[in-house]
């Protein structure tokens, strides 16, 4: 079996507790023979400024940029807050995410049904939910010049931002989003402002054109974002993969989110384009919560997410598409049994530290695999 090289920047606050989880599973699964996963450390935000003076040092950013897949913790923490601007811990983030070109975020939304209590919303809309948002992550507005705020000559200001999509940059987003929705229940929503943007007249235009010349088997469909906004709240289920911008999706996704009930439990993964060469994808695989310097040494930490994320690489990266499932089989049967750490247990209900919700789930996942 050929190496596969994973990255491994666990950050800080309580991202060193839950990758150590993560790093637990990966022993296994080489031991066992299943994965042949060559492993790399490295330092990023705060506990990179302390060793390096800088977010990321330029070694790690090299070892990210050779590796097929990093796995990212979480960065951050009131020890680094009056650091300066550039060397602020998200800054490593940010960097790792534009020199590896992560163009493709994809947050998935799975309602566990042990966890459907959790939602704010009822049991029947969330239970079984399983949707996965696309988000374009380098473009739009968040990009776009002119970015500036301005004084007019009678004194006023004046802020501008600009929301800019070219062409290539939604075919290969929506490219993304086909092949995932060709995997899943073959279905993509692509959710724009075409009512009163011009991008949206384009989003909607190229997104149609790919989905009719290259993904004949895919139904697509439009829908307005704020339209979008308001079905995910009333009834999740329609969707499978929705398609988005930037902005749209910045938002759409905290409502994906929040659907599911808890920051713990939601993983995340970036993608770049294919390798000209190899067709590989650069991809960073992140929890959505960040470093939790409140619970950060005390064993509170939930590992799911983490877990999860390093799933998502197996599924996305590496193709082990079996592996992947049952990694997920194991969170579910672990809730489905009653573990609980504190972040997702219900009042009075009894907790699990990190390390014996991660041992719970790898004891599971080995009885998956047999
Ligand atoms: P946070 O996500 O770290 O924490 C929010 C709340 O959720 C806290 O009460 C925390 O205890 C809880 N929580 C988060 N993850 C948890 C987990 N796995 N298990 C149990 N409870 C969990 O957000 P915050 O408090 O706003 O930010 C803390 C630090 O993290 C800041 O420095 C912020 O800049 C940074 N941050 C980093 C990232 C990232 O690395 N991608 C993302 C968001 C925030």
């Amino acid at each position: 079996m050929a190496k596969n090289s994973l990255f491994l920047l666990p950050g800080d606050g309580i991202g060193p507790e839950i990758m150590a989880e993560v790093e637990t599973i990966i022993a296994f699964l080489n031991g066992k023979g299943l994965t042949d996963f060559s492993l790399d450390r490295g330092l990023v935000g705060g506990s990179a400024y302390d060793a390096h003076g800088a977010a990321i040092s330029e070694a790690d950013m090299a070892k990210a940029l050779a590796a097929d897949a990093v796995l990212f913790g979480a960065v951050g923490g009131p020890k680094w807050d009056s650091v300066p601007y550039d060397c602020r811990p998200e800054a490593g983030l940010l960097r790792l995410r534009k020199d590896l070109g992560l163009f493709a975020n994809l947050r998935p939304a799975i309602c566990y049904p042990a966890l459907a209590d959790a939602s704010s919303l009822k049991r029947e809309v969330v239970e079984g939910l399983d949707i996965l948002i696309v988000r374009e992550l380098t473009g739009g507005v968040y990009f776009g010049e002119p970015k500036e705020i301005v004084t007019l000559e009678n004194g006023e200001k004046r802020a501008v931002d600009t929301q800019v999509y070219t062409t290539h940059e939604i075919e290969r987003i929506a490219r993304v989003a086909f092949d995932l929705a060709k995997a899943r229940n073959g279905r993509v929503s692509s959710a724009e402002k075409r009512n009163v943007m011009k991008s949206g007249v384009l989003w909607n235009q190229v997104v149609t054109k790919i989905g009719k010349e290259e993904y004949a088997d895919v139904k697509l469909d439009h829908i307005l974002a704020d339209n979008c906004a308001m079905q995910l709240v009333r009834w999740p289920k329609q969707f499978d993969v929705i398609l988005t911008d930037n902005l749209f999706g910045d938002v759409l996704s905290d409502i994906g989110a929040m659907l599911t009930g808890s920051l713990g439990m939601l993983p995340s993964a970036s993608l770049g384009a294919p390798d000209t060469a190899t067709g590989k994808r650069k991809a960073l695989y992140e929890p959505v919560h960040g470093s939790a310097p409140d619970i950060a040494g005390t064993g509170a930490a939930n590992p799911i997410a983490m877990i999860a994320s390093f799933g998502m690489a197996l599924r996305y990266s590496f193709g082990l598409i079996d592996l992947a499932g049952k990694l997920d089989e194991a969170i579910a049967r672990v809730l489905g049994k009653g573990l609980r750490t504190r972040d997702i247990a219900q009042k009075g209900e009894a907790t699990v530290d990190t390390r014996a919700m991660g041992a719970a789930i790898l004891g599971e996942f080995k009885a998956l695999l047999g």
